[in-house]
């Protein structure tokens, strides 16, 4: 049955329109028009009138480790290497099943309530086999957004034993992952060697060819820190991009992961081969990372999402607040207000970011799926009206989300995620303990 949007005003590229409606018919978006034009052309639609509602795209959250949400508290105000030894490694190798599916919901809650519709889900607990990416996976029906289970290729030895696996099992078990979820237009699985630091190159090639054999994006950390270009250099006397350019992991169904030490030639190399970048502003700065080129990438026209990063290293679940920060912290980097605006920084955040995880989300417009976010006109964020852009990217409170649609169903309603389990999960986070 078509169901007709009807919000006071709508979000249409960048600009800010009143009188509008959305035509929503299965998943998708069928129209997008004139309200009282649809409304004559499609009289028998269900009407729902979103008053004092403004309509935009839901935030595609480009990269993410939901379980990481378990270790919200525990992380900060530390380097990478010692976060990793200190708090990811021990506690996430006593993760039980139920924790990690707890951590989806949690996480997946917590995103969908700031706006998110997609996530892309970096998944590495795998104990060689596809159990613990398919709780993750249930965690995302249950809740209702729309998931990119990113499953990680892994094989560096000083990680835990949970994590690695030899490129033949990754092989069979990502084969074995795709085939298990089947064809779910809510569910997708990309191929994930987690990084040039983390995966041999005969993992990365493995990767390469399951990308290729499965029709799937590969996504993969890339140049997060400066200790991988400089170990890259050393051990190969290639950049981390330059690497996996050579074992042909750089294509147009390439996802990389920060890109933050990346050079001039290496932003050519990425461009050329048509690979898309996700950016983590917040994530890099709690980490110290450094400050990816992000108007070097978008001058190459090459398509760059934004990501919140693990529940650890954020520690908030917003793209809106990624939005916020991106264009901030070039400002600064720049020394100039103009070095990245409002309209390029939303943007990154939905069109981009589906563009990246190749999903067609991320606007209003006909043809996308119905992956959309009402915000309250009357919250102070908003507020004093007209909302303009600006309003959104460096304004908007996470308090303003009322309602949010994934494949034109509703999944929150007054600001609230509506699945049945929310309230028992919300007791049992209450007490959560890391597993001893
Ligand atoms: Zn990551």
């Amino acid at each position: 049955m078509d169901t007709l949007l009807i919000p006071d005003l709508m979000l249409i590229g960048t600009q800010i329109e009143a009188g509008q409606a959305v035509l929503v018919r299965d998943d998708r978006i069928a129209a997008v028009g004139e309200a009282h034009e649809l409304t004559r052309l499609h009289p028998a639609a269900r009407r729902t009138v979103l008053s004092h509602e403004l309509l935009v795209a839901g935030g595609i959250n480009g990269h993410n480790h939901s379980f990481q949400i378990l270790m919200r508290g525990l992380g900060e105000d530390d380097d990478f290497f010692s976060w990793r030894s200190q708090v990811l490694y021990p506690v996430s190798e006593r993760l039980r099943t139920a924790d990690i599916r707890d951590g989806a919901l949690l996480a997946f809650a917590d995103m969908l309530e700031s706006g998110i519709t997609t996530v892309a889900d970096f998944f590495y607990l795998n104990d060689q086999g596809i159990e613990q990416a398919l709780a993750v996976v249930a965690a995302a029906r249950t809740v209702g957004i729309r998931l990119v289970l990113a499953r990680a290729f892994y094989d560096w030895e000083g990680a835990p034993a949970r994590y690695r696996e030899t490129p033949a099992e990754a092989l069979r078990n990502v084969r074995a992952l795709h085939a298990a979820v089947g064809d779910d237009p809510q569910v997708t699985v990309q191929v994930a060697p987690h990084s040039p630091h983390g995966a041999s190159p005969a993992m990365i090639e493995a990767a390469v060819q399951a990308s290729y054999d499965l029709g799937v994006p590969l996504h993969i950390h890339c140049a997060e820190g400066r200790y991988e270009r400089e170990q890259c250099l050393q051990q190969y006397g290639l950049t981390p991009v330059a690497l996996l350019n050579r074992h042909g992991a750089l294509s147009a169904q390439t996802v990389l992961v920060h890109a933050v030490w990346v050079d001039d030639r290496d932003l050519d190399v990425i461009a050329q081969s048509g690979a898309a970048v996700i950016h983590n502003p917040s994530s890099n700065m709690i980490l110290g990372d450094g400050i990816a080129p992000v108007p070097g990438m978008l001058a190459r026209q090459i398509a760059v999402g934004l990501g919140t990063d693990g529940g650890c290293t954020n520690d908030r679940s917003s793209l809106f607040d990624e939005m916020r920060t991106a264009a901030l912290l070039q400002k600064v980097a720049a020394e100039d207000g103009r070095a990245l605006d409002a309209e390029r920084a939303w943007l990154m955040g939905c069109e981009g970011g589906a563009r990246a995880l190749h999903i067609p989300a991320g606007a209003v417009a006909a043809g996308r799926l119905a992956d959309l976010v009402s915000l309250d006109l009357d919250d102070w964020s908003l507020l004093p009206g007209p909302p303009t852009i600006r309003h959104l990217v460096y304004a908007l409170s996470p308090r303003a989300v009322r309602r949010v649609f994934v494949g034109g169903k509703e999944v929150v309603r007054g600001g609230r995620a509506v699945f049945g389990e929310a309230p028992d999960l919300k007791a049992r986070s209450r007490s959560w303990r890391a597993p001893r």
